[in-house]
């Protein structure tokens, strides 16, 4: 029996057809987790989906409506760059429902993962980049509805930067202070804070770590708290490097009641949407890194997986599952 709960349903399979976006890898990272082992029946918890309320906080009600009654235009369609269906529509209603899950069951067990999720292009008022909903904003100002946190860090390591995440939950406070480096030069990096004193009693103030390649969509990558733009075919040493002083600079300036840690699988050196030059095990290296943070400063985490496009599904299946096995070992250390 895994120390945490998987959140997951058949259901998160998303209706799009022949697409680069490998839909059915939900299912197969269910079966594969299962059939070696990692995880037993038990572990899973299925969500429900999120009610309108709880997108609304974050999505705008004329997008809202227009999802629901199918009247998005030609042009809204397009840049979702998915095909829009009803059934799209409730799978991410549903991923959404998965996050708010996790999000609860970290901050009452330690940790969680949503076996989904991590729709970090998604705006309030638009969808793009294969993602209609923000599942992780939307867990975040649920938990915050709820009286549950007032402080969130999301550590964004999808190849990918995390346009909406930004738009949603832009840094309040930029201070010139860039991070320590040997290894690139100063203006490769963007940070801002400390945001932790510049809210108000009960404000909600989200951190945001993006480590993402510089040369990749989004074209516009609008601030989060912390950016690190990595060159292309960045491999594990340096990308290991970069994400540790983050995560440091990140907790020097911030102290989150929860991690949301987005875990795409797209730094990998295979993929076909990414340029980075990650392998499997630095995938999973950078897994336990975050998650060892997070335990040593005592901060529960909730952890949504994201893109992977490698050529060959398995390795999208084995960088994801790697990210529980790693979840595992973490917490069974001293
Ligand atoms: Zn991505």
């Amino acid at each position: 029996m895994l120390p945490f709960k998987l959140v997951y349903s058949d259901d998160y399979y998303l209706p799009i057809g022949a697409h680069v976006f490998p839909a059915q890898k939900y299912r197969l990272i269910h079966k594969h987790l299962l059939e070696t082992g990692i995880a037993e029946a038990a572990d899973f918890v299925t969500p429900q989906p999120a009610n309108d309320d709880d997108i609304l906080l974050v999505h705008t009600s004329d997008y809202v409506r227009k999802l629901k009654t199918g009247t998005l235009s030609a042009d809204e369609e397009m840049q979702m760059e998915v095909p829009y269906s009803p059934e799209l529509v409730k799978a991410f209603w549903l991923a959404a429902g998965g996050s708010i899950l996790a999000s609860d069951l970290a901050l009452r067990e330690g940790l969680a993962v949503n076996v989904g999720g991590g729709f970090h292009h998604a705006f309030p008022d638009h969808g793009e980049g294969f993602c209609v909903i923000h599942d992780v904003a939307v867990a975040i100002k649920r938990m915050h509805k709820d009286g549950r946190l007032n402080r969130a860090m999301t550590v964004d390591l999808d190849v990918h930067n995390g346009n909406g995440t930004a738009a949603i939950f832009p840094p309040k406070t930029r201070v010139g202070h860039p991070l320590p480096s040997a290894s690139a030069s100063r203006r490769d990096v963007h940070e801002i804070g400390p945001a932790v004193h510049t809210s108000g009693d009960g404000e909600l103030e989200v951190f945001t770590i993006s480590l993402h390649q510089a040369h990749n969509y989004p074209a516009y990558k609008p601030p989060s708290s912390i950016d690190v733009h990595l060159h292309d075919a960045t491999n594990d040493e340096e990308y290991l490097g970069w994400l540790d002083q983050a995560l440091s600079s990140g907790f020097r300036h911030f102290s989150p009641q929860l991690i949301c840690y987005i875990a795409g699988a797209d730094p990998y050196k295979e993929d076909q949407l990414g340029g980075l030059a990650l392998t499997i095990e630095g995938l999973k290296k950078r897994d336990e890194l975050v998650l060892r943070v997070a335990k040593a400063h005592g901060v529960p985490a909730m952890i949504t997986y994201a893109g992977g496009y490698a050529r060959r599904v398995e390795d999208t299946v084995t960088i994801h599952c790697n990210t529980v096995v790693a979840a595992k070992e973490v917490c069974e250390s001293p």
